[in-house]
């Protein structure tokens, strides 16, 4: 028996050396476990809370004074994660989000509106 767990968690992370954007989004709907109903909406309110536990950990330098790194990238890992599950609820391919966001921001960059607000820059 250990050795089958042994064997399986090395399979699992030969996957994850190999990962990017469309595995990453593959591999986390496999653990995605929530109701068909409930698609987007909770991976949404998700992303908020995890969101709002990123914040929680960036307040903790101000009120103690300690930078904890690694409890924020852990966080930010649970944000990617509902982006994940989002992006699927929504039949969007993360590769292709990222390069359309990347594009955008590219655009802003090249005509000076990169700064100031507005979606529609
Ligand atoms: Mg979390």
């Amino acid at each position: 028996m250990r050795q089958l767990e042994e064997e399986a968690k090395q399979y699992m992370e030969q996957k994850y050396d190999n990962i990017n954007f469309s595995s990453y989004q593959e591999m986390a709907a496999e653990t995605a476990v929530y109701k068909s109903e409930h698609q987007v909406i909770y991976p949404a309110l998700g992303l908020a809370a995890e969101a709002g536990e990123v914040a929680n950990k960036v307040k903790k330098i101000l009120r103690d004074g300690k930078f904890d790194r690694e409890a924020i990238a852990d966080e930010v890992g649970d944000c990617l994660w509902y982006i994940a599950a989002l992006c699927r609820d929504l039949n969007v391919d993360m590769v292709e989000l990222a390069r359309g966001n990347l594009r955008k921001l590219h655009d802003r960059k090249v005509r000076g509106v990169i700064q100031g607000s507005g979606d529609k820059r």
